[in-house]
């Protein structure tokens, strides 16, 4: 309480989130946490960029230091190594709360969705901050309804193996309307689809990094059940350019941000074949439980409200993947010293 209590005398008369965004401004102060992660990265990059202050804090669960290790040194960079289930004082103008344990093999039994959401609608609160939460298409759950607008409540087992994923994502939803509604803190609410591009996870399970690491590794992809389920994938500059327009526009969503271009697996096995090794092979395995069965978004109201819509097929962005993936796997040694 006594910090607390010096925090907030040190920050009296703070606008924070109150800051005119039409107008250009300078400088604005801004914390992503699970910045050090796969989405992260890229947007404190482009947040960097822009002349932005960024606070970065990833506790590295899934997130790696290289991943942002290029802004070491700049006075506009920090990085601090906590868990958000913790609480924490900043003093900052906007959050990107993207910590998360992101991946099917991560997420079980794990806080962060419900406890770090809560922290950091706290510190918005305290601060005036805008928050914006990246939620997920996993709200819907198994969809009935093809292809999902913002509208559809979803399709969600509460108590099965993936539960603790869609339910946290849900629950963290919930916080962040309850925070915006009883004590008016500003917010955001990105559902995100389904996305890959460097600096991914190479052993998270993800389907797309499985992929490309197997073929990569002259192992055979694996496809889990028949194969053809399918997700729509975005390139994850798409979703960095939504996520900034979501922040700095007026309208709090949720929005679905997502690639619509649907692929079954087999399909995007294929595409990996085009683009790494046409002789890759496949190799089915059974599928886990609470699959979703199809997944593409309606984006709609992205493209009406926010201007946004992706602009990288799957084509184009899975090569640029490809190449980061090349050289973590086999090290690059272009630019080594002799
Ligand atoms: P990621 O695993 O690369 O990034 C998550 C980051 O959060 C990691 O750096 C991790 O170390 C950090 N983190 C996890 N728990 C933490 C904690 N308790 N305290 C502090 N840091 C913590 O995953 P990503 O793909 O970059 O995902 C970013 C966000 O986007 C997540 O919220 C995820 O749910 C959401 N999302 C991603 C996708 C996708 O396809 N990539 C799809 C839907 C939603
Ligand atoms: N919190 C935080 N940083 C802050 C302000 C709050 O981490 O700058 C945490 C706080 O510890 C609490 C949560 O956010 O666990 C919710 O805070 P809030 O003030 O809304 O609730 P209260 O503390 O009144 O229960
Ligand atoms: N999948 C697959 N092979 C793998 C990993 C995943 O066929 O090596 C399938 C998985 O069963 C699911 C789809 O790919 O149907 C997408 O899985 P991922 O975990 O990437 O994303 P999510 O299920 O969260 O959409």
């Amino acid at each position: 309480h006594h910090h607390r209590a010096a925090f907030e005398a040190a920050t009296r008369g703070f606008v924070g989130g109150k800051v005119p965004l039409g107008i250009k401004r300078k400088g604005l102060r801004i914390v992503v946490t699970g910045g050090a992660g796969f989405v992260g990265s890229h947007l404190v990059d482009r947040l960097i960029a822009r002349g932005d202050s960024v606070i970065v804090v990833d506790n590295f669960f899934t997130g790696r230091k290289e991943n942002v290790m290029h802004h070491f040194g700049n006075p506009n960079f920090e990085l601090i190594r906590h868990d958000v289930v913790e609480p924490l004082l900043l003093e900052v103008d906007q959050i990107y709360h993207l910590a998360c344990p992101a991946s099917p093999v991560h997420y079980k039994f794990n806080p962060t969705n419900v406890v770090g959401t809560l922290n950091m609608l706290g510190l918005a609160k305290r601060v005036g901050a805008r928050f914006l939460l990246t939620s997920t298409s996993e709200v819907y759950g198994d969809p009935l309804q093809h292809p999902q607008v913002e509208t559809y409540w979803g399709n969600v087992n509460p108590i099965g193996v993936r539960s603790c994923y869609d339910e946290g994502k849900r629950t963290a939803e919930t916080l962040t309307m309850d925070y915006h509604r009883g004590a008016q803190v500003e917010v955001r609410i990105a559902r995100i689809f389904n996305t890959y591009g460097p600096r991914m996870c190479i052993d998270d399970g993800r389907v797309v990094s499985n992929f490309v690491a197997q073929a990569l590794r002259k192992e055979p992809m694996t496809v889990y059940g028949d194969g053809k389920q399918t997700r729509s994938f975005q390139y994850v500059s798409d979703l960095v350019e939504g996520l900034m327009r979501l922040m700095e526009g007026e309208h709090i969503g949720p929005f679905n941000l997502g690639n619509p271009g649907e692929f079954t697996m087999l399909e995007l096995a294929k595409v990996v074949q085009e683009t790494i090794d046409p002789n890759a092979k496949i190799e089915f395995r059974p599928n886990t439980e609470d699959d979703p069965h199809k997944r593409k978004p309606d984006i709609s109201r992205a493209k009406e409200l926010l201007g946004w819509e992706p602009k990288i097929p799957l084509r184009q962005g899975l090569p640029l993947m490809v190449s980061d993936f090349r050289k973590r796997i086999f090290g690059d040694h272009s630019d080594a010293k002799p």
